[in-house]
């Protein structure tokens, strides 16, 4: 096994895979957008070079972008987005995952890798989802801590 690399995870159940499909074919094409929220366990904490980090979806909100576009997407309604994010608090559910569609492939675009950045600041570890409505890929990535882009395993179905 390799060291000094930390594993991350992100399980989904059959319909919520459905579900970020039809988010995904509805702004088609255009970008979609939606906050994935759950909870976050961790696996061989003891040894901090190969913990395993597995990050369980609970709920999917969509939202509507503020300004339809294939190449990117937009949350400007600020408040609607805390409003949703509160909920999920309430319900004992922190964000896991920003979730957004592509009309072709499913990797992060130059914009993305700015967002990423940008959003890791404030708010680290969050696996960016990204599905691609021509390749039928569901992909999830994270900004490890030297800030490089790396691939998350999204397993979809009976382990969560
Ligand atoms: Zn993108």
């Amino acid at each position: 096994m390799k060291t000094n690399i930390k594993n991350y995870e992100l399980r989904i159940t059959e319909s919520q895979y459905s579900q970020l499909v039809q988010i995904a074919k509805k702004a088609y094409p255009n970008e979609s957008a939606g906050l994935i929220f759950g909870n976050v366990s961790h696996e061989n904490e003891e040894n901090k070079d190969e913990t395993f980090y597995i990050y369980v979806c609970k709920k999917i909100e969509e939202f509507e972008s503020s300004k339809p576009s294939p190449v990117y997407f937009l949350l400007n309604d600020v408040e609607l987005v805390y409003r949703k994010w509160n909920q999920a608090q309430e319900e004992g559910y922190s964000l896991i995952s920003i979730y957004h569609s592509h009309p072709n492939t499913a990797y992060p675009s130059g914009i993305d890798a700015d967002y990423m950045q940008n959003i890791a600041r404030v708010y680290p570890n969050i696996i960016w989802t990204i599905y691609g409505n021509g390749s039928k890929e569901l992909n999830g990535f994270i900004l490890d801590s030297d800030t490089k882009i790396k691939r998350v395993k999204i397993q979809i179905g009976s382990k969560t």
